[in-house]
């Protein structure tokens, strides 16, 4: 088949019915603790896919996005829950398969707007002490701005693999919500 997104199952009710290769999708310039820009929903025409990773070109122009613009080749994906794909960086792509992403409790998107990494470095700025072992953050939906809580896949236990040795210690101060 010349396009096989069209019969592809995440695809499957979002093409447009008369255009089947085009698909709404949220667009943006990164999430609310990285811009003050709002996210904006555009046409995109599938042009490829890879697995559950698709590009294709923007059909509309954004209002007030920096980050893109009509005729823009951006990558997406669609979320496991939550009404609509989202755009994605190769660096978001890279990153994903580390983290737990919870949906959010208000609208059920189960994707972030920004690279985990960055996210933390804007839930946690400055400098970050080495033992830091990261179990949870929350971010807020860039969809809605309800409440996503973010978690490692694997909690690091040391360069050596070796568990660490049961320590009671003090609730840090990111983990008043427990
Ligand atoms: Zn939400």
């Amino acid at each position: 088949m010349a396009n096989p997104w069209r019969e592809h199952p995440k695809l499957r009710g979002r093409l447009h019915a008369e255009n089947p290769d085009d698909v709404q999708v949220i667009v943006h310039d990164g999430g609310p603790r990285l811009t003050d820009h709002a996210p904006e929903l555009v046409w995109v025409t599938v042009t490829s896919c890879d697995g559950a990773v698709f590009s294709g070109r923007v059909l509309n122009q954004p209002v007030q996005l920096t980050s893109v613009c009509e005729g823009s080749e951006i990558t997406f994906v669609v979320p496991d829950s939550g009404a609509h794909a989202i755009m994605v960086t190769e660096k978001y792509l890279r990153e994903r398969p580390d983290w737990i992403i919870q949906p959010c409790h208000q609208c059920g998107f189960s994707e972030l707007f920004d690279a985990p990494s960055d996210l933390m470095r804007a839930v946690f700025p400055g400098p970050q002490p080495d033992d830091l072992m990261m179990e949870l953050f929350t971010a807020f939906c860039g969809v809605c701005g309800g409440v996503q809580v973010v978690q490692p896949r694997d909690a690091k236990l040391g360069e050596d693999s070796t568990p660490a040795p049961f320590q009671p210690s003090p609730k840090k101060w990111w983990q008043f919500w427990r």
